[in-house]
């Protein structure tokens, strides 16, 4: 019997591999104009990274992480996400003693032991960007402005951006025992996940996905009634500088997000369009981070888009339609010259960029043409003994149905002429 891929994973391939190359070439495009450069850091890393980067409390290092061990006991995990990757390797490549800000950006698949359902899988791929050294606001907003241009480009619709801010370290803890008190009178409606969430990081049941939890938890006491001057103030100017930007958002408190590592500000971007996997986006500020990973104090903010997500949207939005992959011509030929002609003519086109393909299949020419029309070729030219002796061939525009003759001693020339008049 044939062996299956493994639940919760997916194959790539055809249309779908196109629009993630599409994606995953406006991210690129996008970042370029943004500054913002690569980085490619192992599909694993030490456990203890997630366990001190991520947060001992979330979802994600409870319950959600590939671990297992090295020959020498060391115990490893396959990334669940790139933040952790991306500031040890800042921290450990000496990027620190840079010139500040430091910017990166990477394309990762990622890894979690999550039940599988739309939009939701055990390998999934992250586009992720990090910019590291800034504490002031003017950051966050560039890397909200950064996820708000992508998906923008991209020609997605009807995308929410929620911000909320959940302050400094003081801040997050007189909002933790706020929230405690109010948690502490319903502590009975809630499931068992979250009765210990309530023990050690009473925030984390916030971002529960149990609908009793949630119902528990409405009218809990809003995060921004917690914050101290200066995170009122930094909040206040995520929002002015996203105005400036002409970027629209709601401010929207319930959102903590599900990684432990965030100070500050909060943001997701979200759609009704891909059903209860709606959150394309979710990032924020970890001014922890950083010190967490080895090194100094030092601001940083990002954010993580599932691709697979953006995927969906734009399936759902029909966005993908145009995306197509056909080749610009079909070269067919009858005998042996005319055989060997096709194969020189195509690998010229070939050299110069353009989508040429030719029979390597033996078919009867009646077949290579029925075969150029289900390939959708733009263009075809057929090329036996009499072309070659005459030094004269048609190329025929299968869309309009156009004939045009050329010489066959110049084609690679006017091939290229003529494709290009027509893109
Ligand atoms: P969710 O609330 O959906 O579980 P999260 O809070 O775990 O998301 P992050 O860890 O911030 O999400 O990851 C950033 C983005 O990565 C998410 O907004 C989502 O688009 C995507 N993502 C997270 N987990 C998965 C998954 N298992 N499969 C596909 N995409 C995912
Ligand atoms: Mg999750």
């Amino acid at each position: 019997m044939a062996v299956k891929k493994p639940r919760g994973t997916n194959d790539f391939l055809g249309k779908n591999v196109l629009l993630l190359e599409q994606i995953e070439e406006t991210v690129r495009k996008v970042c370029k104009s943004f500054g913002i450069g690569e980085i490619r850091t192992p599909m694993f890393e030490y456990t203890e990274l997630f366990a001190r980067g991520v947060g001992e409390t979330t979802d994600i290092v409870q319950k959600e992480m590939f671990t297992f061990e090295d020959r020498g006991g060391r115990s490893l995990t396959l990334k669940p996400e790139g933040t952790a990757g991306a500031a040890r390797a800042f921290v450990e490549n000496g990027l620190i003693s840079d010139a500040q800000p430091t910017k990166l950006f990477y394309i990762t698949p990622c890894f979690r032991n999550e039940r599988p359902q739309a939009g939701r899988y055990k390998q999934f791929h992250q586009f992720g960007a990090e910019m590291y050294g800034a504490y002031d606001a003017k950051a966050d907003a560039e890397i909200i402005s950064l996820a708000h241009t992508i998906l923008n480009e991209l020609g997605l619709k009807n995308i929410t951006l929620r911000i909320n801010s959940l302050g400094c370290n003081e801040c997050r803890k007189r909002y933790n025992d706020t929230l405690k008190t109010f948690i502490s009178k319903r502590l009975d409606c809630l499931c068992e996940d979250c009765k210990q969430r309530y023990e050690k990081n009473p925030l984390r049941v916030l971002d529960c996905k149990n609908e009793n939890c949630k119902k528990a938890l409405s009218g809990a006491p809003s995060v921004l009634d917690s914050l101290d001057d200066e995170c009122k103030t930094h909040f206040q100017k995520v929002q002015e500088y996203l105005t400036v930007m002409g970027i629209p958002f709601e401010v929207d408190s319930s959102i903590v997000r599900g990684l432990d590592y965030y100070t500050k500000t909060v943001f997701e971007f979200v759609s009704d369009q891909i059903g209860s996997q709606g959150t394309v986006c979710g990032g924020g500020r970890y001014d922890n981070l950083i010190k967490e990973c080895g090194g100094s104090a030092m601001g940083a903010v990002g954010f993580a888009m599932g691709l697979e997500r953006i995927m969906l949207l734009k399936q759902a939005q029909g966005s993908d339609d145009q995306i197509e992959d056909t080749p610009d011509i079909f070269i067919a030929s009858i005998g042996e010259q005319g055989e060997k002609k096709a194969v020189s003519i195509g690998y010229s086109l070939r050299l110069k960029g353009i989508k040429a393909e030719y029979d390597t299949m033996g078919r009867s020419l009646k077949a290579q043409m029925k075969y150029a029309d289900k390939i959708g070729a733009k263009f075809n030219i057929c090329i036996g003994d009499d072309d070659i002796a005459s030094d004269c061939v048609t190329v025929k525009n299968m869309e309009s149905g156009e004939k045009t003759s050329m010489k066959l001693s110049n084609i690679t020339e006017e091939i290229i002429k003529t494709i290009k008049e027509n893109k």
